[in-house]
């Protein structure tokens, strides 16, 4: 990686040579399925998009655009799994800036999406907290219709995931507990499982969960808490 961007560097036209070594067919070969399953790993539920959270990541994507930044290239602080309509129908090669020169999108991998949207529970729908935040929701249309009917499905389901994880807990079935917590965490649009424990913990939990106590103590369980919470 790093002799891949010394020579992007010393080309008479990075960008030129960016696009041609990344196209290669060693590199097609060798360093994009080592990338892949990499950031596999590291992506939300089954291997899902790190913008959507919905469909299966399949593609790399630069974060920041190799027309924009050809040395980044091969860097891989700048790979990010996408799905194909994230990464080739809505991103493309969008990279806007704020009026000082800041990227306006998100970065998932560096940075706390809470800062920036809010996503409402009962809707469905991210809401933009910041300037970012607004620009991040149009350019991967994070309030699409699909997305949307997702989270509230992911909004329904979880409680129940929950009290089974506890009452598995309880037996003391380890796997039976662990089969739960796959289901919780591998499902689509996991981040509202994120969303939930996140917003239960903090101010204003009893106006946002007013309608489903059960809910808000499941979320607040500290056996839950302990067991499930994820940062990662
Ligand atoms: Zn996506």
């Amino acid at each position: 990686m790093a002799g891949h961007t010394r020579d992007i560097g010393e080309a008479a036209v990075p960008k030129e040579r960016a696009r041609q070594l990344w196209k290669h067919t060693s590199v097609r070969r060798h360093v994009h399925p080592a990338l892949r399953s990499s950031l596999a790993e590291m992506a939300p539920g089954l291997e899902r998009c790190m913008y959507c959270g919905d469909s299966q990541g399949t593609d790399i994507d630069h974060f920041e655009p190799v027309r924009i930044n050809p040395l980044r290239t091969f860097d891989w602080t700048n790979h990010l799994l996408a799905c194909s309509l994230c990464n080739s129908h809505l991103k493309r090669d969008l990279f806007p800036l704020a009026d000082n020169g800041m990227p306006l999108l998100i970065d998932p991998s560096s940075e706390d999406p809470t800062v920036h949207l809010h996503l409402s529970l009962a809707a469905g729908t991210y809401i933009d907290l910041t300037d970012r935040g607004a620009m991040t929701i149009k350019v991967f249309g994070l309030n699409r219709q699909i997305l949307i009917r997702g989270r509230r499905h992911a909004y329904r389901i979880t409680p129940p995931l929950l009290g089974e994880w506890r009452i598995a807990r309880e037996k003391g079935d380890v796997e039976e507990a662990e089969a739960w917590a796959e289901c919780i965490w591998q499902q689509p649009t996991a981040d509202v499982v994120q969303a939930m424990f996140h917003q239960a913990a903090a101010q204003g939990a009893q106006d946002i969960f007013a309608d489903e106590p059960g809910t808000l103590a499941l979320l607040r369980d500290p056996v839950i808490r302990t067991g499930l919470l994820r940062t990662g």
